[in-house]
């Protein structure tokens, strides 16, 4: 298999460290709020390798994370606990935040068909673990302690800026008005490996360390958590463009000071998706859910497959109009094999079908080209053969693909059930006009508790039965 290594920028011959066993690891969301369907490309190009690896023949151990404490609004340790943040917008705890994104972060997974982990740990679950790193990291001189903090020495790192490629006299934090510079740090691009809670007085989660009360940086805990439950020796470590620098440069910088050795040897990135206005985020403009997806009416594997379309290293701008066509391709597709299906016959051609999975396995290994995967099933589609040896061929593919080509999902709506929401959003939208906004809250609430959750944007009062 040939994979893009960010570490070495070339495209690679990939070379487990241990012949058929691959280890996977993949940096979890930050559950402060929804995921949005840009995040979400991301899952679904890991999950699609995941799924790819498995086809060749490889077993797969993956492993993710869950952000739950640590993740700051800026990469240069100031700025707001996302986390915090989340809490105060809805006047939860920080834990009930991260329990209730975290569920909402799986259903919208599943509903786009991305697998679970096997391996699915919470960052606040490891402490015991970042300690005995950062305890490591100190007596080796590659942390110091300033003003109550531990922070990461970026200039005793061998080859601090390979991955990012980036070129170090360039880089000026601080440069940026917006970015406000951490004055205990030795160097700007040093990073928090704990903080004690001086820094972040109000932050809810903290624990007891050898350097005080507080909690950790966001980076060592997926250094952490990697080595802790897939080894010392890692195949191949993913993630979106944007973790490249520092997330991910600082978790090499890391864990290879901690182990000794090299730590992971290839580096994957899945490029962003991005809406007309550029970046996707999720403060600004409307902010593109699954279940937004869903209240408009398309179907969640439509975007799925929407993102099939393109590879997983080009960046893919999102549009309704885009959506539609994907939308269509997608609905078409499924009506062929539909078809296929219903006039099932004739005995299954096994070298026909060799030939496809041959021919289906050299996409996956041609840098993960899902376009090619694509391609492979529409020639089948047109193949003169007959419609069993078809339906073993899709039946093999969809194992990646995940489009559930073979499925037909009859959707049921509960038209009482949507009546009742549709009178309980009006109810609320009219206390909000007259300002009770206690009303307001109790709908909301009333609403959560039978799982019904609402979300207002800019288009109108969304909701998603969960
Ligand atoms: P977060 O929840 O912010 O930690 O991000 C979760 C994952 O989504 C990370 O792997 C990010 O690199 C990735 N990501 C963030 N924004 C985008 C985007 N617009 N398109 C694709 N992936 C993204
Ligand atoms: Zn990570």
């Amino acid at each position: 298999m040939r994979l893009y290594n960010t570490l070495t920028k070339k495209i690679e011959e990939f070379t487990p460290y241990n012949k058929n066993e691959v280890t996977l690891y993949t940096c979890g969301p930050t559950v402060y709020h929804f995921a949005h369907i840009g995040n979400l490309r991301t899952y679904i190009f890991e999950d699609i390798l995941e799924k790819g690896l498995e086809y060749l023949g490889y077993n797969v151990k993956r492993c993710m994370n869950i952000t739950d404490v640590g993740h700051m609004s800026s990469d240069a340790d100031t700025g707001e606990d996302k986390m915090l943040k989340g809490a105060k917008r809805e006047h939860k705890t920080v834990y009930e935040i991260a329990d209730f994104y975290t569920k909402a972060f799986f259903d919208d997974s599943a509903k786009l068909n991305i697998r679970k982990p096997a391996i699915i740990k919470k960052a606040s679950d490891q402490i015991d673990m970042y300690i005995k790193m950062i305890e490591k990291l100190l007596k080796e001189d590659y942390a110091y302690i300033s003003n109550g903090n531990v922070y990461f020495d970026i200039s005793k790192a061998k080859d601090y800026y390979q991955l990012s490629g980036k070129n170090p006299d360039e880089l000026i934090i601080g440069a940026r008005e917006d970015v406000e510079l951490d004055k205990y740090k030795r160097n700007p691009y040093d990073f928090g490996l704990w903080f004690t809670v001086s820094k972040f007085e109000n932050q809810d989660m903290r624990w007891d360390s050898p350097w005080g009360i507080g909690y950790p940086g966001w980076h060592i805990e997926c250094s952490g958590i990697s080595i802790k439950y897939l080894g010392e020796y890692l195949d191949i470590h993913c993630g979106g463009v944007d973790n490249i620098f520092p997330h991910h440069t600082n978790e090499i910088a890391q864990s290879e000071a901690y182990l000794g050795h090299k730590w992971c040897n290839y580096w994957l990135h899945g490029e962003h998706l991005n809406d007309a206005t550029g970046k996707m985020s999720k403060s600004k403009g409307e902010f593109l859910t699954v279940s937004l997806l869903e209240n408009k009416g398309y179907d969640p594997l439509a975007y799925r497959f929407f993102c099939l379309q393109s590879h997983y290293r080009n960046q893919l701008v999102f549009s309704y109009d885009a959506l539609d066509i994907a939308s269509n391709t997608y609905t078409k597709l499924k009506n062929k094999v539909k078809n296929i299906k219903e006039n099932a016959n004739g005995e299954i051609n096994k070298e026909i079908v060799n030939n496809y999975q041959n021919k289906f396995k050299e996409a996956i290994e041609n840098d993960l080209n899902t376009s090619l995967m694509l391609t492979c099933l529409y020639d089948i589609l047109k193949e003169d053969v007959n419609n069993n040896t078809k339906l073993e061929i899709i039946k093999s593919f969809d194992n990646v693909l995940s489009l559930d080509l073979l499925e037909e999902k009859e959707k049921t709506i509960d038209e009482e059930l949507v009546k009742y929401i549709e009178e309980q959003i009006a109810k609320r939208n009219l206390a909000k006009q007259n300002k009770d906004y206690e009303t307001a809250d109790k709908i909301r609430k009333e609403l959560e508790e039978k799982n019904i959750i609402i979300k207002d944007t800019r288009e109108g009062t969304i909701y998603e039965v969960r």
